[in-house]
């Protein structure tokens, strides 16, 4: 019979009742390191002060309006996020998914407003993922997830990631615009290489494409500059956020420069409980800590740390791990062993991780973890990945 909560994920048998910092407890008293933060979410970890404050005292004033009214917490938290990037203007909505979808019907429409409504497609790229809306899985393409749900939306071009060559042979006649991830997520910890996305720029600027990024995972701190894109030196002129930016509280947003932005006149486009006081006052929180000074560069210093210390441990245990990948606080574990099992081995010393796809173990701990705990978290996936070590290899490595 089927359970009364819908069963479209396979959960593990664990239920947690308490959460601090990056710890996570469960009924029976048992304790986990989060290094899974709900999928790169959970910025600021469980229970953190300034941001349980900042919901608690929004809540007791007023939770929601619509967009019949004017929302002081979203204007400051728009003007606070186009001082911190690129844009010029932020549209608020309430996932990754609704955020891509707000990306591309700005690109469409910028298009269409200019005077070249035949261009509509978008390049995207092999290995991506950027949600679970209709069209999102179209601009995701992958065919495990298209499965059984009727025919694509159309207008989503798939090229290979980080192929600069095949990127322009697919630019034609109907190319509105380009959307990447700045470091692929889901599909396996797969930065796009700085090159690749400053070429990427070149090439929107010769075309008159927009250039899209969904920075839905890596954006907000995550990678130790406030956006990931900033390593490369460009920025694009859309850019999608969602999970880390309100720290946990369901946020998505969208953010554009002027050029783009200004084609979505209202009546355009819409949503019901996007950028309300609740959620705004949650991410103004968020900003305040990513932006005090000093955060992000703790943020780098914890992920020197750990692409150290784990990368170590792939020379370590080659029969276990096949290379360390990512940047910042979103490294990725190549596995030679099922990815599965190295988990489930990751979970029985008490470390929560992440699946991502090529058999890769995800690491995205809350950025405000502490020096120690990432120092816990290695001392953790040493014990697991002895454990798991065929006996040829330690008795080659004694
Ligand atoms: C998680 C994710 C999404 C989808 O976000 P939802 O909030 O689940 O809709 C889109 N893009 C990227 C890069 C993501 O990691």
């Amino acid at each position: 019979m089927i359970p009364p909560l819908m069963p479209t994920y396979n959960r593990a048998d664990l239920a947690f009742v308490r959460g601090e910092g990056a710890w996570l407890f469960t009924a029976e008293g048992r304790r986990f390191l989060d290094f899974g933060a709900g999928i790169a979410t959970c910025s600021l970890g469980h229970n953190h002060p300034h941001l349980v404050h900042a919901i608690t005292d929004q809540l007791g004033r007023v939770m929601h309006v619509s967009n019949l009214y004017r929302i002081p917490e979203a204007e400051r938290l728009a003007e606070r996020l186009v001082a911190a990037s690129f844009a010029d203007s932020v549209f608020f909505c309430n996932s990754g998914a609704e955020a891509n979808e707000g990306l591309v019907k700005m690109v469409r429409k910028t298009m269409a407003e200019t005077g070249q409504p035949e261009r509509h497609r978008i390049i995207c790229f092999e290995g991506a993922f950027h949600g679970r809306t209709l069209a999102m899985l179209s601009a995701t393409g992958n065919a495990k997830y298209l499965a059984g749900f009727g025919p694509r939306v159309e207008g989503f071009d798939h090229v290979p990631f980080n192929d600069i060559a095949a990127v322009r042979a697919a630019i034609g006649p109907t190319t509105a615009g380009i959307l990447v991830e700045t470091i692929q997520g889901e599909g396996g910890i797969r930065p796009a290489r700085l090159e690749f996305l400053r070429d990427l720029r070149a090439i929107c600027d010769d075309y008159g494409l927009v250039l899209g990024m969904d920075e839905v995972q890596c954006g907000m701190g995550r990678t130790g500059k406030l956006f990931a894109h900033e390593w490369a030196g460009i920025a694009p002129d859309v850019m999608t956020l969602a999970k880390g930016l309100a720290g946990g509280f369901p946020m998505g947003a969208c953010l554009a420069r002027e050029w783009v932005a200004k084609h979505l006149t209202p009546g355009t486009h819409g949503t019901t409980f996007g950028g309300n006081p609740l959620a705004c006052a949650a991410a103004n929180a968020v900003l305040d800590v990513l932006l005090a000074p000093g955060f992000l560069a703790e943020v780098e210093r914890k992920s020197d740390l750990l692409w150290r210390e784990l990368g170590a441990l792939v020379g370590e245990f080659p029969t276990v791990f096949e290379e360390l990948r990512g940047a910042g606080l979103m490294l990725g574990l190549k596995c030679r062993l099922p990815q599965t099992e190295v988990q489930q081995a990751l979970l029985a010393e008490g470390l929560l991780t992440v699946n991502a796809g090529e058999n890769v173990v995800r690491f995205v701990p809350p950025l405000i973890v502490s020096e120690a705990e990432c120092q816990q978290a290695v001392a953790m996936v040493r014990a697991a990945a002895k454990r798991l070590a065929p006996a040829h290899q330690l008795a080659n490595a004694s």
